[in-house]
Order: structure tokens, then sequence, then C-alpha cells
């Protein structure tokens, strides 16, 4: 095991901090698990988390960081400061995200200590910029003589109403600012919601770049890292044998579906000014969209692949708001039980307004003006509250053109179906027609399987883990870039606001049953 010592503020010595065994373990692909989780060694840096007293930081990027250490993944010289307003001394915050990482207090959990002894808290006021000055100095004299690089990532992990005040306050501290005054590079991270529409969507652009320089900002977007969505375009575009069928040709349909089981949880003050359009559509359901159906880059860098993203999202055919409902259903849930356990209706969460209107669910039928996918119905379905968790993807394929076996069967022969499923289970399935055994012709529809789980050895990341390896690597493929931002608002805010005129509200949103396969009505849209 490598032990290395460091250095705290003031000059006290830190526990030795233990590096896992792990980097040593090779996979059956004959690297370490620390290759397998970024083949070039990390820089060192800072991750500075404001927002650590709340529900992201400890549900998910806590124990994403924690896991990365625990396969070996992080770089060998990393801090992670928890920044928020919140007064706390620093072991309270390691306190608090012990069991947040998952280990329990009565636990002995030496690694947990290793990991600790990398996490330190800064309180810090938003409204006081001499406290972001503080931060710069506490920055500094944690890094030491530089042997951190001066390299840091400022993850927003607060309400989106104080992105841009956290923005501006970091660079009026001077910690913006690149390759200068004992920095190195800087990174700022943004979680979705980018906005609320499109204006607001701009004006928060507009700030960050008082501060950072595009290539600074990391605009989230945790679907895109899960494994089985990077795979989408290893599937299209390094097998010869599905693009030649990848068009309005062959694909009759293409279904994309992210159900979940949870409601809203705590969430209700953000959800009931967001509902699902901007939760889910304006952001996943776009990228998953986008990965479906771009063309192929020339070559597999950032901006190429951004660049044929965006193509898509120019192409959508803009939505006929005139005539909504037989292209969108609106749904919201209302009590039911969801394995077995009664839940509340939505407007009976805690801090709903009793007669909300606020969508929990949609399903939108939309379309792409190029030739590829002309006249293909894509259907993009979420919800909250329904009766399984699920995400994935389904390749509906045209019937075959004529049935040799009619006269025998009687019967329409079902077409090929593809599936690349997200969520729980990643794989791709393919599903087709063989004849049933026996003397009788008779057809029988068989899948075929490829599951990730069984097929590969290495370190699984989760999304968050990669996404802060990304942050940390510089690799801004899987987020989002500005021009792709504003594209997917301006297709939905025409949407948005139909649906939110007064009289549309209630006409437009159908009730479910909680743990329902949602409205009814939306299995019309097809
Ligand atoms: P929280 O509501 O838990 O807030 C995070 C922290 O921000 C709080 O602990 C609090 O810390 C501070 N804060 C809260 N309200 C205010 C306020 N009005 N003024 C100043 N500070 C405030 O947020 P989450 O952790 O749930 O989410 C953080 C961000 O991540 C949000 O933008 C959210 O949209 C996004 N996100 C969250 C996800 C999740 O699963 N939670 C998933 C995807 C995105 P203190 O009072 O100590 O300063």
């Amino acid at each position: 095991m490598e032990v290395t010592t460091e250095k705290l503020p003031g000059g006290a010595a830190s526990e030795p901090v233990e590096r896992a065994t792990a980097l040593c373990e090779t996979t059956d692909l004959g690297l370490s698990r620390r290759q397998c989780i970024s083949p070039e060694p990390l820089d060192p840096c800072t991750i500075v988390i404001f927002g650590a007293s709340g529900d992201l930081a400890a549900r998910k990027l806590i124990p994403a960081l924690f896991n990365l250490f625990l396969n070996g993944g992080l770089p060998d010289r990393l801090r992670i400061v928890g920044c928020a307003r919140t007064p706390m001394e620093e072991d309270a915050f390691r306190d608090r995200m012990r069991p947040a990482a998952g280990v329990p207090a009565r636990e002995d959990g030496s690694r947990w200590e290793s990991f600790a002894a990398m996490l330190h808290y800064q309180a810090v006021d938003y409204t006081d910029p001499s406290t972001f000055d503080e931060l710069a100095g506490f920055l500094r004299r944690l890094e030491g003589d530089a042997r951190a690089g001066g390299n840091r990532i400022f993850y927003l992990a607060v309400p989106p109403v104080l992105y841009e005040l956290v923005a501006r306050r970091i660079g009026e501290a001077g910690l913006a600012e690149e390759n200068a005054d004992g920095n190195g590079w800087s990174r700022i991270v943004v979680e979705k919601p980018f906005g609320h529409d499109l204006p607001t969507a701009m004006a928060l652009d507009r700030s960050l770049h008082e501060s950072f320089r595009e290539h600074q900002v990391f605009r989230i977007d945790h679907y895109l890292a899960k494994e089985t969505v990077q795979n989408v375009l290893i599937f299209r575009f390094a097998n010869a044998i599905f693009e030649p069928v990848w068009n309005r040709r062959y694909v009759s349909r293409v279904r994309i579906l992210a159900a979940e089981t949870l409601g809203i949880e705590h969430r209700a003050g953000y959800y009931e000014a967001a509902g699902v359009l901007r939760d889910m559509f304006q952001n996943h359901m776009m990228q998953l969209l986008a990965l479906i159906a771009m063309e192929p880059p020339p070559r597999f860098e950032t901006d190429w692949v951004m660049d044929e993203k965006t193509k898509v999202f120019r192409a959508l055919r803009p939505f006929p708001v005139e005539n909504p409902y037989e292209n969108l259903i609106l749904g919201q849930y209302g009590r039911g039980a969801i394995d077995g356990a009664a839940v509340p209706g939505y407007r009976e969460e805690p801090g709903v307004r009793s007669d909300s209107l606020t969508p929990t669910f949609a399903s939108m039928k939309l379309h792409i003006d190029n030739w590829r996918w002309q006249g293909v119905p894509f259907l993009l379905t979420s919800g909250k509250r329904l009766d399984r968790k699920v995400t994935e993807i389904n390749i509906e394929f045209r019937e075959v053109p004529h049935s040799i076996f009619r006269n025998i069967l009687g019967e329409r022969v079902e077409a090929n179906r593809l599936t690349l499923g997200i969520y729980p289970e990643e794989k791709i399935s393919l599903i087709f027609q063989t004849k049933n055994p026996g003397a009788a012709l008779r057809l029988r529809s068989v899948t075929m399987d490829f599951h990730y789980s069984q097929s590969y050895g290495g370190p699984v990341l989760d999304a968050y883990e990669k996404v802060l390896i990304d942050c940390i690597r510089g690799d801004r493929m899987l987020f989002w870039r500005q021009d792709g931002v504003e594209l997917s608002w301006s297709f939905l805010s025409p949407i948005l606001e139909r649906c939110e005129e007064c009289e549309n509200r209630s006409r437009m949103l159908h009730l479910y049953e909680a743990g329902s396969m949602g409205p009814a009505d939306a299995l019309d849209l097809s």
C-alpha cells in the first residue's frame, strides 16, 4: 500500500493518505483499475463544492468521490472543500458525509478515514464578497507549495437562483483566472436546470462568461455519463451492420422512455416551478434523442460530436402548438401504490399547492425534418410515480414488405425491435422471429440480449463518478454546449407557453394513479 503524507493548512501534518492497492489489480482488459477509469494520469486538483450541506453533495457527489477513491481513480493529490453558509467545523463536515458515503459510524472504516483526510470545509456567505477572498486564501494555504497545481473545480451544488451570484463571486475573488497568481486551470460545473426558459438560459450564460470562458464551463447532464448512453454512439458508429438500417427506410418509430417510481421527494419548490418538461425533456430526453438521431461526426472529438447533436436540434420540426393535443399528453399523479405501499398524490406532497396544475408526466411526439428521419415519429415519454423505474430506447423497425407465410400463418409478422436499455439493466436486446419447434409452422419472437454486467470485469463508473472524472480530465464530450441548450429551449418554449396558458393548464392535464403506466390516453399517442 502506497502511503503519502500531506500538509494541512496551518502546517499541521495530516493523517497519512493511503492509496488503494486496487490500483495494482488488473481487469480482463489487462489494464489496472485506475487505467480503466482514466487512461492518463490525472492532474492534482481541488474540488470546491458549493452547497456542500445539501442533498446533491450528500447523495451523489461525496459517494461518487469516495467510490473513485476506493477504486484508485482519483488524482494523487486531491482536496475536496465543502462550502456553504452553514457554519461547521471540518470534523463535523466529515462526520456528516460519512453515512452519506455508506460508511456507518459504528464501523472501523479505515478507508473512510483516509478519504476523509482529503475533506475540508469553509463557510461562505454569498452576499459577502470578503468570504470568497477568505476562501481564495484558504485554498492557497491548503494547496501549500502548489502541490495541487492550483487546479480547481468549482461545483455549483446550490439552488439554480444562486448560480449567477456564486459564479460572479468566484470571479471577483480571482479564482476563475487560469495560470495566474498561483492558479492552474479553473473549471465551473453547473447542474441542470440551465435556466427556466430561453431568456433566462441566455442570461445565465452571459453571467457565467463574465468570469469564465467557454472551455471552463461544464454543464452537466448526468444521463449522458451512463455507460449505455455513451455506448449508443459506439454501437451505431463502430458496427457496420446497424447504420445502413438506421433511417426512415427501415425504422418505423423510435420510443424513448424515462420512467420513475419516485415522486418529487422533498423538491417541491423546484418541481412546482419546473414540471416534467423542464425537468426531463429540456435536457435528458433531448440528449438521448440527439444520440439516436445524429449523423456520424468525422472524428470522435468533443466539438464535432456536439456539432452533430446541434444539427439534430436545428432539424426538429416546430411543434404544432395550435393543436397540441394530438402530439402531447400531460399528466399528474394522484394517490396510488408503489411496491404495495400507499403513496400520496402530487397535490398532497409537502410544499405542493392543493390545486397545482404542474405536470409530472409527459408523452410527446416529435419529428426531425431531414433526409434520414423524414416521417419517422419519435415518442418521448417521462413521468414520476409510474409502475416501474426504467430508462430505455426502442427502435421499432418496419414490418417485412411482404409476408411469404401469410397463406400458412394468416397472421402479421411482428416487426423487429432493438432495445437499448439504460436502467435498470444496461443492455442491448434485439427481438426477431424464429420458427417455433414442431411440425406446425408457427412463428416465435425471441430476444437476443447483451448485458453489460456479464461481459465486462472492470469497474463500472456511476454517472456522477464519470462526470467528476471528466471534469478533472477537462473532457467536455459528455456535457452540454450552450448552443444546444438554447436550441432545446427554442423548441420547448412555445410548447411550455401554450401548455401554461391558463385555459390550457387544466384542460391538458390528465390525472393518473401512482403506480400505473401513466394516463391511459398516452397509449394512443403513436
Ligand atoms: P439543496 O436544496 O439541498 O441546496 C443545497 C444547499 O444550498 C443547501 O444545503 C443550502 O446550504 C444552500 N441553499 C439552499 N437554499 C438557499 C438559498 N435560498 N440561498 C442560499 N443558499 C441556499 O439542493 P440540492 O443539493 O438538491 O441541489 C443542488 C443543485 O443541483 C440544484 O441546482 C439542483 O437543481 C441540482 N440537482 C440536484 C439533484 C439532486 O438529486 N439533489 C439532481 C440534479 C440536479 P447552506 O444553507 O448551508 O448554504
